[in-house]
């Protein structure tokens, strides 16, 4: 596997904090994707989970950008030595997210952005609660999610009647989420959940460096 941690920019604050593991969940078609690009472009401190997988790379994938790619007894490792806070199989491949490379990173101040769904947000909920910050996005109404997936003039009717479906099904775990934010206008979405972000970055608890920043201050 490729070394492709590094240490991020502390920002305009100088004290060492620990990192946020930032969820963002939708059905899809509630724009979770154009949202998490915008984070991605406009925030340098956080970044996308890399995943480990035992599928061979595709032209053009590189090791430790798109995923780190490792064979099966390196991954047979990984679980043993409960490395994953999950994995799953996915057509014949394994697939996990790894948990030493994203604890060693945290510790420096590193946010990471995970895309993913209710399932594996209570997956990695479960296996760190503290670092965990699971935002739902929702779409202001079916009508327009219908309209959205319909405009990407790609699908069947019934192909969109099943998404609708799975959408549904999807909004129904809203609740499982510390923060849900209605995408009605994408960029006043993606200013919310930036907010959301700098936010939890200002927990007392993340702040790391307050202990002896403040025990200097009451010397
Ligand atoms: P692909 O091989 O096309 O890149 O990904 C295939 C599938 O694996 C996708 O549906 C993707 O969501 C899933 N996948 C990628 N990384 C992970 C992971 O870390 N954990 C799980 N459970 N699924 C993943």
């Amino acid at each position: 596997m490729a070394d492709t941690e590094s240490v991020p920019p502390k920002g305009s604050d100088a004290l060492a904090r620990r990192g946020v593991l930032f969820i963002l969940s939708s059905p899809s078609g509630a724009g979770k994707t154009t949202i998490s690009r915008m984070l991605l472009e406009a925030d340098d401190a956080i970044r996308l989970s890399v995943s480990v997988t035992t599928r061979p790379p595709r032209p053009g994938e590189i090791d430790g950008v798109h995923y780190y790619f490792v064979d099966d007894a390196e991954f047979d490792r990984l679980v043993e030595e409960d490395d994953f806070y999950e994995w799953a199989p996915v057509f014949g491949y394994r697939y996990g997210t790894p948990k030493g490379r994203i604890r060693a990173a945290l510790k420096d101040g590193q946010d990471f952005l995970f895309d993913i769904d209710w399932q594996g947000t209570q997956q990695l909920y479960q296996k760190d609660q503290q670092d965990v910050v699971r935002v739902f996005i929702l779409p202001p109404s079916i009508a327009e999610l219908r309209r959205r997936l319909e405009s990407r003039n790609t699908d069947e009717p019934e192909v969109i009647d099943a998404r609708m479906d799975r959408a549904r099904a999807e909004i129904s775990h809203w609740d499982a989420y510390d923060y849900v934010v209605i995408n009605e206008d994408v960029d006043a979405c993606f200013a919310k959940v930036r907010e959301i972000l700098d936010a939890e970055r200002m927990k007392r608890q993340r702040q790391t460096g307050l202990i002896p920043f403040v025990r200097e201050l009451m010397a």
